[in-house]
């Protein structure tokens, strides 16, 4: 087993079971995490070594650490899911590894290689396999999620990349992201504020990517949305996607429309893999710029049935409407949101085991 170049260094404080149980039985998101984390150092003369699992715990940094004024930091986002004979599966793991070596790049951060991400997450389950929830019912959509990162932990305050980097892995027991279930968000439209711009981060997965989105998001909660949606700082005319999810148009005749891969867009698991299963479901799906203008005009004639975001967290969320400083944009027609719901059971339906895995997208973690 290549598990075998992590040392185990077993926690002596590990949770009760009984405790645990109850953590498990209301997790929420992202409020409590397993007795281990994953760790691979990195430095410049030795390259990735040290690679350990051990007991989870604050990290010393110290304060002129690199990260904590430049920001030199990326990370992912996956689940891992108990099938019903037991075992823990992720799905598509080799996306987000490919993806963390993408990022890592763009932020002048060492690529870590695909075996030792895929590996870190197995030999951080098999030691804290028991904190993956078990689903009562299939409506309950309860999983692990693990948050591997890398981060610029060299004492420097001079700007360039660090000489020294840590990896780590920790894991928190998930339910639903959204506590509505699917019942569709309204989504508020940042007119002032953009994510992202040509030759800038937003391909990459990374913390500053989320602190400049935060103001925004602020503004969102002030108008009773949950959600923001960016329009493209170039031209401020296309739609690019939320906060942290991708967005999906549905069409009356069937296209199913996501906009196209640009450096500003951050490429989806869930949305490369909704775009496979769309065939699947009889749409047609489409990769193109879409604008503001034609979301409204589509949305007022009832070309545009549903629009939907998705992402790891929360799978598949209904989009209900879109709140922008001068309008609302409803979506009246669809109503129902039958193909979000439909392309949401398919995608649950695989990554639980329930249905057939005929894509290969399912990697067995413990
Ligand atoms: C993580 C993320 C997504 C969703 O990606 P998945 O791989 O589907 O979880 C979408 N947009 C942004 C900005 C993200 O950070």
């Amino acid at each position: 087993m290549p598990t075998q170049r992590f040392t185990v260094l077993p926690s002596s404080e590990a949770t009760a079971a009984p405790i645990r149980d109850d953590i498990l039985a209301n997790p929420g998101f992202g409020r409590y995490f397993t007795d281990h984390m994953a760790h691979v150092r990195w430095t410049l003369d030795a390259g990735w070594h040290g690679h350990e699992v051990h007991p989870y715990g604050p990290l010393t940094l110290d304060p002129a650490a690199a990260v904590l004024h430049y920001a030199q930091e990326i990370f992912e986002g996956i689940k891992a899911y108990r099938h019903d004979d037991g075992s823990v599966w992720a799905f598509r793991p080799e996306k987000n590894a490919e993806r963390f070596r993408r990022s890592a790049r763009r932020l002048a951060l060492p690529e870590l290689s695909d075996d030792d991400f895929v590996d870190s997450l197995k030999a951080l389950l098999a030691q804290d396999h028991a904190w993956v929830p078990t689903p009562a019912t299939a409506a309950e959509e309860s999983s692990l999620y693990l948050r591997p990162f890398m981060i610029a932990s060299e004492t420097f305050l001079g700007v360039r990349p660090s000489h020294e980097v840590d990896y780590y892995v920790i894991a928190s027991p998930a339910a639903a992201y959204f506590k509505g279930g699917i019942a569709p968000v309204s989504i508020w439209l940042s007119s002032h504020y953009k994510r992202a711009a040509a030759g800038g981060t937003g391909f990459a997965k990374c913390g500053g990517n989320y602190a400049a989105s935060l103001a925004a998001q602020k503004e969102a909660e002030a108008n009773d949305c949950s959600q923001v949606a960016f329009l493209d700082a170039a031209e401020n005319k296309w739609i690019e996607e939320l906060g942290g999810m991708n967005l999906f148009f549905v069409y009356r005749d069937g296209r199913l429309v996501t906009p196209q891969l640009t450096d500003t867009i951050l490429e989806g698991v869930t949305r490369d893999s909704v775009l496979t299963l769309a065939r699947e479901e009889g749409l047609t799906p489409e990769e193109r710029p879409i604008s503001l203008d034609e979301w409204r005009e589509g949305a007022a004639s009832g070309d545009i049935t549903e629009v939907f975001a998705c992402g790891t967290a929360a799978v598949i969320t209904p989009v209900g409407e879109l709140v922008t400083e001068d309008d609302t944009i409803r979506l009246d027609a669809g109503g129902d949101n039958e193909v979000a719901k439909r392309l949401r059971g398919h995608l649950l339906d695989l990554q639980y085991g329930r249905r057939e895995d005929t894509h290969g997208w399912l990697t067995r973690l413990a």
